[in-house]
């Protein structure tokens, strides 16, 4: 039967919840139990396709498709699994299964109420997400006091209730402030949380103080004094410098000994984190240095600037580094100041690689593109996202073809020479104004080039690792649901996609005539062909994807595509 564990937040947001989630998650993976990880996102919204990056953060794709918010990506980064869209649900994807059972029927002439049906949904889902596992651990987003986590956590004492105490367990992750003008850590807005949680009937087994400093044993004592919750289950997670040391932090404290003994289970085996400890240590001490540059698109709100836009790309660029020992110093590049002054470009050579990541909309186009043909016509590293791949075709198209003014429809509808296009069946999506969802979404398989760099470099890089095995069964998967045909090769690589255009097929012939090598395409159930990956093989690096290649990368299991850039970027002969 399966244990499960909330993780639930206290007085403020923002406090690294679903880092302590995925770290909790690693650790008892680690015990040998088969572990996953769960997250509630208490909006309304179906799901965070429709978001604004730069407002709420990057919106993570799984493989089968879903988009979501981004603390999936640090349990997959964290487990180093792919988990999929049922692993997280949303207030509004909970009622609209509600009303939707109400209207056909489901409810068998009851009265449709809050309580029991819609926590009974939730359950329904928690259950579903968790089938087959030794583990579930869920996430329930925002902070206690919120009304709309109130449904999630009357669901997880209506699952302790049915399930019995000795197989539901609590975490509350709380923040402990330094005001500077008292110079002293406070407990008392911990307490209330843990008050306020008390008000649900939720009783926390374990409090996760987070703060700028460790906990002392007088604070320890404070709150056992005070809310009565043993010191030996008040654990300490001081800021550290990375993320990926929490859950070296919190073994030192021995909350995975602490929270199976609570869930009445013996570990199975000894939790070895050496390997992770390695790869942190590169990340604190890294042998090498390189400088990257990311040109994106960086808007404030209010006096700040939301920092996780690029998080996956930042981290994708963490793993490659550690696996590198190689620290790498990244600077955030706003498209638009090329366009502004054009002699910023020069700039660009003060770094060892550029990466141009995904986007939207026509802002910071033309900077992109001038990024690009700077890049390649001065030999420094490029890597290309989703976008990036798009608006590297548009200006191949431009300035080594010939075609002048060759755009994406996307920027300019009445191009000449459309390089990128709407394919139909998303012109009748965008006509219609469904956005929600109607992307190409989820994880395609691209048939690769014999001999290509993009290929060797996914053969070397995941060479006797998990993802080669969990990549086919992907396949398999994929085949079975007739997703896509049976492949005559063994050159297949797996990314996954979040965009509407496409390389237009019409163009790719000139553009492979004039010297740009597609090394990589995805063959649709209908035949059409959609370009997948490019290189420019007598560059430096010249590469980019229509793929999210960055969905992918793990600490330990980093993106061949991101490690082959790196690896350029360390060659510092230009
Ligand atoms: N705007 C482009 C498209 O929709 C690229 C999207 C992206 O970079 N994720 O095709």
């Amino acid at each position: 039967m399966t244990k499960y564990i909330f993780v639930i937040g206290g007085v403020i947001s923002g406090v690294g919840k679903g880092v302590a989630t995925a770290s909790l998650g690693k650790i008892l993976k680690e015990y040998g139990y088969n572990t996953t990880l769960i997250k509630v996102d208490p909006y309304l919204n179906y799901d965070a396709g429709t978001l604004r990056p730069t407002e709420h953060g990057e919106v993570w794709v799984t493989d089968d498709g879903g988009e979501i918010d981004l603390d999936l990506g640090t349990y997959e980064r964290f487990l180093n699994t792919d988990i999929n869209k049922k692993n997280n649900m949303t207030s509004g994807q909970v009622y609209k299964s509600v009303i939707d059972r109400e209207r056909s029927g489901g409810y068998l002439g009851k009265t449709v109420q809050f309580i029991p049906h819609v926590p009974e949904e939730i359950i329904r889902r928690i259950k579903l997400a968790s089938e087959g596992f030794d583990i579930a651990i869920i996430e329930i987003g925002g902070t206690v006091g919120d009304y709309e986590n109130e449904p999630f956590l009357f669901a997880a004492k209506s699952l302790e209730c049915e399930l019995g105490t000795e197989n539901v367990a609590y975490i509350l992750v709380t923040y402990l402030p330094i005001p500077k003008h008292v110079g002293e850590m406070k407990t008392k807005p911990t307490q209330q949380a843990i008050k306020l949680l008390r008000q649900e009937g939720i009783f926390p087994d374990f409090i996760l103080c987070r703060a700028e400093q460790p906990l002392d044993e007088a604070r320890k004592s404070k709150i056992d004094f005070n809310v009565h919750i043993s010191s030996e289950n008040i654990i300490s997670a001081p800021d550290i410098e990375t993320a990926y040391e929490v859950p070296v932090n919190l073994q030192l404290e021995g909350l995975g000994q602490k929270v199976l003994k609570r869930l009445k289970l013996q570990p199975k085996k000894e939790c070895d984190l050496s390997d992770w400890i390695k790869l942190v240590d590169n990340i604190k001490n890294p042998k090498n240095k390189v400088k990257v540059a990311v040109v994106g698109k960086y808007i404030k709100l209010g006096d700040y600037s939301v920092p996780d836009s690029y998080l996956s790309v930042k981290e994708a660029i963490v793993h490659s580094g550690a696996q590198l020992e190689t620290g790498v110093e990244i600077t955030w590049l706003n498209a638009d100041d090329f366009v502004k002054d054009p002699k910023k470009l020069k700039e660009l050579s003060a770094f060892d690689g550029v990466i141009v990541p995904g986007g939207f909309g026509t802002s910071g186009v033309e900077g992109k593109i001038s990024a690009i043909e700077y890049l390649r016509t001065h030999n420094i590293p490029f890597l290309g996202l989703c976008y990036g791949m798009q608006l590297a075709i548009v200006e191949y198209a431009r300035h080594v073809c010939g075609m002048q003014g060759a755009n994406s429809t996307e920027i300019d509808k009445n191009t000449k020479y459309p390089v990128i296009d709407f394919l139909p069946e998303q012109k009748a999506v965008v006509e219609n104004e469904q956005y929600g969802g109607t992307m190409r979404l989820g994880v395609c398989p691209a048939i690769m080039k014999d001999n290509s760099v993009v290929l060797k470099l996914y053969q070397d890089v995941y060479a006797g690792t998990s993802r080669l095995e969990a990549d086919a069964d992907r396949f398999e998967k994929l085949v079975k649901e007739g997703v896509c045909r049976k492949l005559d090769t063994k050159n297949i690589v797996l990314e996954r996609h979040r965009h509407r255009y496409e390389v237009n097929p019409e163009f790719v012939d000139i553009l492979e005539k004039n010297g740009l090598v597609f090394s990589g395409y995805y063959s649709r159930q209908d035949g059409t062909n959609l370009m997948e990956f490019i290189e420019l093989p007598d560059h430096k690096f010249f590469v980019a994807t229509q793929s999210h290649p960055e969905f992918k990368s793990r600490l330990g299991n980093p993106s061949p595509l991101f490690y082959g850039f790196l690896k350029a970027c360390l060659k510092k002969d230009k």
